[in-house]
């Protein structure tokens, strides 16, 4: 910038959107209201945190495609991957990468050969002003996803990481660095956004992304290196004001702009239409009917990550019966909505099991069973994206004991289970290499990958005269006397 001159840098940002492509502001409003700012001042750069490619029919149909076409047609300018960009696999990710015409960058997903998987950060100029952005991914994408997605990946220690960006960047002479992260602030994780900030000198700005935290609850108390973060769903639309006297930083002033003031906004209509266009392109597959439920099938966060529900129960039992196995096995977390009463839409299965999951069948002893179990209650009656559901076995869990030792009783269709026998058990290729911790299901013979998890959950509908609207229980809790 030129000498006495201030110039204002706007950045838009955006995190875990998910897919929902028209809730809150909606990509439409984003649009407009990026045109309104662009109008104003012309230093505008638009940025997402991750986990934007995946969530509902409308990105899984496409594997992502649909997603990154609204994101071109917006305007965006950079974004950082989440765990959940992952989900397609790393070749799918590279692909829509290709696809975007927009880098997507991150610093710490690191390949075999020590290079990184993507553009480590971009240089945007705007206003005379060399912006430097550079992506960071968690690491907890290692158990996040399919193991299978992230096969030769390591991710880099965030801290050591983004001090290595600073020092880059700063060579390149930049005017201000920004960090865009999908690391989050939550208390169980080891690498949050927190860490970054209080160990990393030289970022001016952190855009943060993966705990769905809003302003309001991010700490930043007596910090001059900030963390924005916009909740989730599209639910706002974060905005920070960078000003610079004589092309140095001088202020970092984050804004949030609401799905309430968006509401006054006119959406554009050249994003309406094109959403419109995919979902309607995608509804010869999504509204085709695939049974009937008198009751609402319960796949609530809260409770299949806590215990079992008709649902869950429906899916298990369903992965038993085509599969011909012992049991069947799966994770609560992987079980991601409810199906309403009445029609049993495709839409709503895809909605349910997103992660286009196969179901595969091994043979474990015993005795690993009865380790899986362990796990899969572990957290009892805490939720956990682990929770075992299960089919073809029933067992108690005694609250009374410690964690590890409490699943006893157990039993393969009826018949108390051998720790020395072999059973043919069915689980879904996430859990089946190690998802969700379960280290014990990645040993085991493999006997045969079956169909998708969506699919065969469709075929065994099909196949019921009724759906059963009971929980059907496999496990009995003994509470603590
Ligand atoms: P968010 O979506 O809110 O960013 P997150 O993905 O970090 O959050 P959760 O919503 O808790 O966290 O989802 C993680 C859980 O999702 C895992 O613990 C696991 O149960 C389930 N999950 C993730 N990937 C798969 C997969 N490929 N197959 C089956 N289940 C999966
Ligand atoms: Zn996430």
């Amino acid at each position: 910038a030129e000498e006495g001159n201030v110039t204002t840098v706007t950045i838009v940002h955006t995190n875990d959107t998910h897919s929902r492509v028209n809730d809150g502001v909606g990509f439409p409003k984003i649009s407009s209201k990026v045109k309104a700012l662009k109008e104003a001042n012309p230093n505008v750069i638009l940025v997402d945190a991750g986990d934007t490619f995946h969530g509902q029919t409308f990105a899984t149909i496409s594997k992502g495609e649909s997603i990154v076409k609204v994101m071109n047609a917006v305007g965006y300018d950079v974004m950082t991957p989440g765990n959940h960009d992952f989900n397609y696999g790393q070749g799918r990710l590279l692909e829509l990468a290709g696809l975007a015409q927009f880098p997507i960058v991150s610093a710490n997903v690191v390949k075999a050969d020590g290079t990184t998987l993507l553009e480590p950060y971009v240089i945007k100029e705007v206003g005379g002003l060399k912006i430097g952005i550079f992506g960071l991914s968690t690491p907890e994408t290692a158990v996040k996803t399919n193991p299978k997605n992230v096969e030769g990946l390591t991710f880099a220690d965030p801290v050591e990481t983004a001090k290595k960006m600073v020092k880059e960047l700063q060579a390149k002479d930049v005017d201000a660095i920004i960090a865009l992260m999908h690391l989050g602030i939550d208390k169980e994780s080891t690498d949050t956004s927190y860490r970054v900030r209080d160990n990393v000198e030289g970022i001016d700005l952190i855009i943060d992304g993966h705990s769905h935290s809003t302003l309001d609850t991010i700490d930043n108390e007596g910090k001059t290196t900030k963390i924005v973060s916009t909740g989730e769903y599209n639910n706002n639309l974060g905005i920070v004001n960078l000003t610079f006297e004589n092309g140095e930083l001088k202020s970092v002033e984050p804004v949030v702009f609401s799905s309430e003031a968006a509401a006054e906004l006119e959406a554009d209509a050249q994003i309406s239409d094109l959403i419109a266009a995919v979902t309607e392109e995608n509804k010869v597959i999504t509204s085709v009917v695939v049974g009937k439920t008198d009751v609402v099938l319960d796949g609530a966060r809260e409770h299949v990550r806590g215990g079992e529900t008709n649902l869950s129960n429906l899916i298990t039992d369903a992965m038993l019966t085509l599969s011909g196995a012992d049991m069947a096995i799966t994770n609560g977390g992987g079980i991601r909505a409810s199906i309403d009463a009445g029609d049993i839409t495709m839409e709503e299965v895809i909605t349910v099991l997103p992660f286009g999951n196969y179901v595969i069948v091994k043979e474990y002893t015993g005795a690993q069973i009865l380790a899986a179990l362990e796990h899969g209650t572990a957290s009892y009656p805490e939720l956990a994206g682990g929770f075992a559901q299960v089919a073809g076995a029933t067992f108690t869990l005694d609250l009374n004991k410690e964690a590890g030792k409490r699943v006893s009783n157990v039993k393969i269709n009826g018949v108390p289970l051998d720790l020395n026998k072999t059973y043919k058990v069915a689980t879904n290729d996430f859990m089946a290499v190690g998802g969700d911790g379960y280290e014990m299901l990645k040993e085991g013979k493999l006997v045969a990958e079956l169909s998708a998890l969506d699919e065969i959950l469709i075929e065994y509908i099909q196949s019921l005269e009724s759906i059963p609207a009971e929980v059907r229980p496999r496990m009995t809790v003994i509470e603590k006397t």
